[in-house]
């Protein structure tokens, strides 16, 4: 097959699989058609690295070092797969956050291996456009895998938030410094590659600073941050080796990125900078609402689905909890059962739920609860006045009403489900603990609420059992 011909089945190829991914993303859109969209998208993945590996030509040679790129191929396949398949639903977002953080080091590592070619014989062979597309691949690419490894720790329970003084100017002064070290490179066309590792080191250290000191509440916006900075690096690489569909990859996921943290900024009612500012972290502390002398009203499951099966309007506000205990299924037949008995149910959605952006949307598809009983919280909380009982399950700080009337509370600002306005608030949750946020909720101590206390699976199994007897 002559050059031209393989090299216009590349570019056809490349093609297909950019529309593939477009497709692909389309349908991630949907919780219906989400599993075929992803389909969709690997296969075009696969058909562009398979076409790649047999049609790719750099001076009328084809890919010599296949047995490494094979390598790779099954290594990585193989603890990709076992890692999907081994994972927790509960774990989900720190993979997530893991495998973004494997992004971001191969567009780090694209740029160090460029680097090779920066000079050649002594001359430096890169336009300074190149050197500065490879050099941003670099710092974002590993700002993004060290932020991202930090994530997965915070998500895990594994790493703490860590703030330490003057923190913002140190962070600000490494990045000057990398900024400062690219430009005197690029002006005095330095090659030593000592230049670049110690870029490739201080951006290591900016990931790690810059995503340590941010917790609580503004984790959800860090991460889809960390996404789009994933997209970008991806989409230098694509510029910097001219392969249209890595800068398409790219691209969509750098944009998509950005749109989740712009709307994970609007849902926190907080600006990019106040995020990395970083004013919403736990330092606030449990006793932040200060309610250590209150106590709490409890009821058994037998009051709580009289007080259901009595009920014009119910609203369930699900919560990590709910993902932790895995009782999507059974609050799906738990809210069959109200709905034969004339209950109008709907399930209040908040969009920082859970432990990444769509988790609640997400667990409750799998259960099969339909679309249209997910309802978003701008358009929920006026219904709540008009609600006869609240069911938070597994929720705790986006239901806290602190955000709205307690200036010195760490969220104080994020945007509720406002559960507080409902004639009747019933929490599911197996004990006093805070939130992610660890602060202390005020709902949990007013007077229309009571708690329901225990695994939120058993618990609604429980209900169940109660509302079948009635
Ligand atoms: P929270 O983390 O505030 O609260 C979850 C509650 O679930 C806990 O209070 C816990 O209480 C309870 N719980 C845990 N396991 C069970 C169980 N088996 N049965 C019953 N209850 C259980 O969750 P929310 O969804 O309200 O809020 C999400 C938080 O996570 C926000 O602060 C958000 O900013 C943050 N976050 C969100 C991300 C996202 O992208 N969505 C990413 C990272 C962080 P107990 O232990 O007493 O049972």
């Amino acid at each position: 097959m002559s050059e031209m011909i393989q090299s216009n089945i590349l570019e056809i190829s490349y093609l297909i699989a950019a529309v593939t991914f477009i497709l692909g993303l389309k349908m991630l859109s949907q919780p219906k058609t989400a599993r075929k969209g992803n389909f969709i998208a690997a296969i075009g993945m696969t058909l562009a690295i398979l076409t790649t590996i047999l049609f790719h030509k750099q001076n009328g040679e084809g890919i010599s070092n296949l047995g490494w790129i094979g390598g790779g191929i099954v290594v990585g396949s193989i603890i990709g797969y076992v890692m999907a398949r081994k994972v927790k639903m509960t774990a989900m977002p720190q993979m997530v956050s893991f495998f973004n953080g494997m992004g971001g080091a191969c567009a780090a590592l694209i740029s160090l291996n460029e680097f090779a070619h920066y000079t050649s014989g002594g001359e430096v062979t890169m336009m300074n456009g190149e050197v500065l597309v490879m050099l941003l691949g670099l710092l974002i690419g590993s700002v993004s895998f060290a932020g991202s490894i930090i994530a997965y720790g915070k998500l895990e329970g594994k790493i703490k938030d860590f703030v330490f003084p003057m923190q913002h100017i140190v962070n600000l002064s490494i990045l000057a410094i990398i900024i400062a070290i690219g430009a005197y490179m690029m002006i005095n066309n330095l090659a030593d590659p000592v230049w670049i590792y110690l870029i490739f080191g201080l951006a290591l250290i900016y990931g790690i600073l810059f995503v340590l000191p941010i917790g609580g509440a503004d984790m959800p916006v860090v991460i889809s941050l960390l996404n789009s900075f994933t997209g970008m690096a991806a989409a230098f690489g694509g510029f910097l080796y001219g392969n249209y569909v890595m800068l398409t990859g790219g691209i969509l996921v750098g944009s998509a990125g950005t749109i989740l943290t712009v709307l994970m900024c609007k849902a926190m009612n907080r600006s990019l900078t106040n995020v990395l500012i970083g004013a919403f972290s736990s330092k606030g502390g449990p006793a932040a609402a200060g309610q250590g002398d209150l106590s709490v009203r409890e009821v058994t499951p037998t009051d709580v689905a009289i007080l259901c099966a009595y009920a014009n309007k119910v609203v369930i506000v699900p919560g990590y909890g709910l993902a932790v205990a895995q009782a999507q299924h059974a609050v799906h037949e738990f809210e069959k059962i109200l709905e034969g008995k004339g209950v109008d149910v709907k399930y209040a959605i908040h969009p920082v739920a859970g432990r990444m952006p769509g988790h609640m949307n997400v667990l409750l598809a799998e259960a099969d609860v339909p679309y249209d009983k997910l309802v978003e919280m701008d358009d929920i909380n006026p219904q709540m006045p008009n609600t006869d009982v609240v069911l938070v399950i597994g929720a705790n700080d986006v239901v806290n009403p602190a955000a709205e009337n307690d200036p010195a509370s760490p969220i104080y600002g994020m945007p509720i489900i406002q559960a507080y306005k409902a004639k009747n608030c019933i929490i599911l949750k197996r004990s006093m603990r805070p939130g992610y946020a660890g602060i202390e909720n005020p709902l949990f101590f007013m007077p229309k609420t009571s708690m329901l206390f225990g695994d939120a699976r058993d618990s609604i199994q429980k209900l169940i059992e109660e509302l079948k007897a009635l």
